[in-house]
């Protein structure tokens, strides 16, 4: 059902500066920098192995992002499982009584993705991805 981690997301100010430290300085490949308007937020992911680092810029000030941004500072926000199926994934982890923000996936950068509450995840804000194709 669940494949890997296909990102891990950090909520940071400014996308300039962050890609200063993980793409000139740390090295990771810059795959592309796209604007996500369903959540306010601009986005560049960044190759690492077979998995991606997101790095996620609040675009207004009024989302979860940017309120987390606001009281917890910059670091990481979320990880990212890839799933095969995400009605399927989403329909098991309510039988089991987790508690999700998503019930019903949205559209994200690359495809439909689902978040799960921190309080059903033990403290980690999870979020599920169904890649296109
Ligand atoms: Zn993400």
């Amino acid at each position: 059902m669940s494949t890997k981690i296909d990102h891990i997301g950090i909520v940071v100010h400014d996308i300039r500066q962050a890609l200063k430290v993980y793409h000139q300085a740390l090295g990771l490949s810059l795959q592309e920098i796209v604007e996500v308007p369903d959540q306010q937020v601009r986005v560049a992911f960044l190759l690492l192995g077979e998995s991606n680092v997101e790095l996620v810029q609040p675009t207004s000030d009024d989302t979860g992002i940017a309120k987390f941004l606001d009281r917890r500072g910059e670091g990481i926000h979320h990880i990212c499982v890839e799933v095969d199926d995400i009605e399927a994934a989403l329909a098991r982890l309510e039988a089991h009584e987790v508690q999700l923000i998503d019930k019903v996936p949205r559209q994200g950068a690359h495809g439909r993705v689902a978040f799960i509450h921190p309080k059903g995840a033990h403290g980690v804000l999870i979020e599920l991805v169904e890649h296109e194709g």
